[in-house]
């Protein structure tokens, strides 16, 4: 099969990859469309040392599944983390935090980057018939960004900020703008300003941020630089919530949070049913997100332009 490869920070188009014959627990999944996100980017850069083949927000169609043939001709997409159902934190029911997980395209499992993956049938979610692919790629983003609201309490009242109106920056604004908090979001380009003006939702020039200090700062800028921004504009007892992934360190003053008081929350992957929800009621669109599908064939391309500054969701059409 065709798949994009990555390994010691290089990224290849394979042509003669095998497809690998699913378990008894596990089905086939046919590719329809995959989304390139930050986490892709900063797999190249090095940020963890993966080989094989990345991606791990797609939609696609059980082709094989060994153990339960009525999940074929399903549209599915498919949670990341692949637990192992018995360590301690198994046992708590923190599945996505498992000891021993491996992750769909991040850490020794591969990914969406290919025309067919294999995936646990235990982590698969159909997709309603009324979700378009270009939505239901969505999912997983979406996901995480409706992690947020399962991780703490976000009042009417509540003034949020989101740091990082890109690819991110967007899900979440619109997932916390359902909480009727008073919502600003950052933004330095007309594009993302538009395309958040558009929900209703109110941005801020950097220029603009000055002294202003917020309940909740969601940081969402995919770089280091985020959270020194959070960290000068939350209120004492405020709380900072991290979305962000990099490579390297970040340099805070941390003196600043302990005086202040300020609870960082780290935030990663989100539930699916909430997501798949928010994309059936059509509470939440993100297709206004996508800017180009390119096939696998030129996925380094689709890399390239993903990794510029002001680009939104670029997808690859196995
Ligand atoms: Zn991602
Ligand atoms: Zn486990």
């Amino acid at each position: 099969m065709h798949c994009l490869w990555l390994e010691k920070q290089t990224l290849e188009f394979r042509k003669d990859e095998p497809v690998v014959k699913p378990g008894d627990r596990e089905a086939l999944v046919k590719v329809l469309l995959a989304g390139i996100c930050s986490t892709d980017l900063e797999l190249v850069r090095g940020y963890y040392p993966f080989t094989g083949i990345p991606g791990h927000e797609f939609v696609g169609e059980v082709v094989d599944s060994p153990g339960d043939s009525t999940w074929v001709g399903k549209r599915v997409v498919g949670e990341i983390n692949i637990n192992c159902g018995e360590c301690q934190l198994c046992q708590k029911g923190m599945i996505r935090h498992c000891e021993n997980r491996k992750a769909v395209g991040i850490h020794d499992w591969n990914g969406a980057f290919a025309q067919y993956l294999v995936m646990p049938m235990r982590n698969l979610h159909m997709v309603p018939d009324q979700v378009p692919d270009e939505a239901a790629v969505f999912t997983e983003p979406l996901a995480a960004a409706y992690e947020i609201l399962e991780q703490t309490s976000i009042e009417p009242g509540d003034r949020v900020i989101v740091i990082g109106a890109g690819r991110l920056g967007q899900l979440v604004a619109s997932v916390l703008k359902l909480t009727g908090c008073q919502l600003q979001v950052v933004v330095r380009h007309q594009k993302p300003r538009a395309m958040l003006e558009n929900l209703g939702i109110q941005t801020l020039t950097p220029d603009e941020l000055d002294n202003l200090k917020f309940d909740i700062v969601v940081e969402a800028t995919g770089s280091a630089d985020g959270l020194s921004l959070a960290c000068q504009h939350v209120r004492p007892r405020g709380r900072i919530i991290l979305k962000s992934t990099y490579k390297g360190n970040v340099k805070v003053n941390f003196s600043k949070i302990v005086v202040d008081e300020v609870s960082l929350i780290g935030s990663r992957c989100g539930p699916f049913v909430p997501a798949l929800e928010l994309l059936s009621t059509g509470t939440v669109d993100p297709k206004v997100l996508i800017e180009a599908t390119f096939p696998l064939e030129r996925g380094l391309e689709a890399f390239e332009l993903a990794g510029k500054p002001g680009v939104f969701k670029i997808l690859l059409k196995p």
